[in-house]
């Protein structure tokens, strides 16, 4: 029963080892959920000072291609005889004007626009640069963990071996039938007072006195764990 006992401390801190491994790749998920995060609100900043520039270029080319015409159209004005041809003329050079001066207030506000979107980016930078370092950090800090948590776990399931051979055939069939249909948790428990400390339900005096005596091995009647009477095994690890 004792070694039972080693070998439940055991199972329980395997258990426990196991439980944090599959809780560490859910954590680093989160962070690289966070650093994709980042990644894109790096690139919408980068993406709006791309679309402005792009913007203003356009603008400029056809203010350009605009000029050029109004420089053909005033060149055609002195070969001009009639005067019908000569108003259109003048009354295109004068739409003409009039766009490009629309245009070239665009690419004034647009330059303020570009001005505020590079100083937004360069923040942008620094507070995500910095972000992402963070989470390197604590994605490192989580790898480092899962292999020591792994290492700890081999370490411990390598100990079961030895402490198996010195365990009653029986008991350790009813213990690990036990531990399999309840997935988690002791499935040797001490009596506490009169009751099962598994599921607190009151055992009988006949079965307490056979478990004090350490005569026969009983198993609670509501719940199934294996009992043991704290007494019998002072040194026994704690639950
Ligand atoms: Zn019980």
């Amino acid at each position: 029963m004792k070694t039972l006992l080693q070998l439940q401390a055991l199972d329980l801190k395997i258990e426990a080892l196991k439980g944090r491994e599959r809780e560490i790749p859910k954590q680093k998920e989160k962070f690289e959920i966070r650093k994709k995060r980042l990644m894109e609100e790096l690139s919408q900043s980068e993406q709006r000072c791309k679309t402005l520039t792009v913007e203003q270029r356009e603008c400029e080319v056809d203010i350009q291609q605009k000029e050029a015409q109004i420089k053909k159209y005033d060149m055609q004005l002195l070969g001009v005889k009639k005067n019908e041809e000569y108003q259109a003329l003048l009354h295109e050079m004068d739409t003409l004007k009039k766009q490009n001066s629309l245009k070239e207030e665009r690419v004034i506000a647009l330059m303020l626009e570009i001005d505020e979107a590079k100083a937004h980016l360069e923040e942008d930078k620094k507070r995500i640069a910095a972000g992402m370092k963070e989470l390197d950090a604590q994605i490192t800090k989580v790898d480092e963990e899962l292999a020591a948590t792994e290492a700890e776990r081999k370490e411990l399931e390598g100990q079961r071996e030895p402490l198996l051979k010195n365990i009653d055939e029986e008991m350790l069939s009813r213990y690990t039938r036990i531990r399999s249909s309840k997935k988690t948790g002791a499935a040797v428990v001490p009596l506490r007072g009169e009751s099962c400390s598994g599921c607190h339900m009151r055992v009988t005096a006949q079965i307490i006195n056979e478990i004090m005596a350490g005569t026969k091995l009983h198993a609670c009647h509501h719940c199934g764990r294996l009992l043991y009477h704290a007494d019998n095994f002072e040194d026994a690890p704690l639950l």
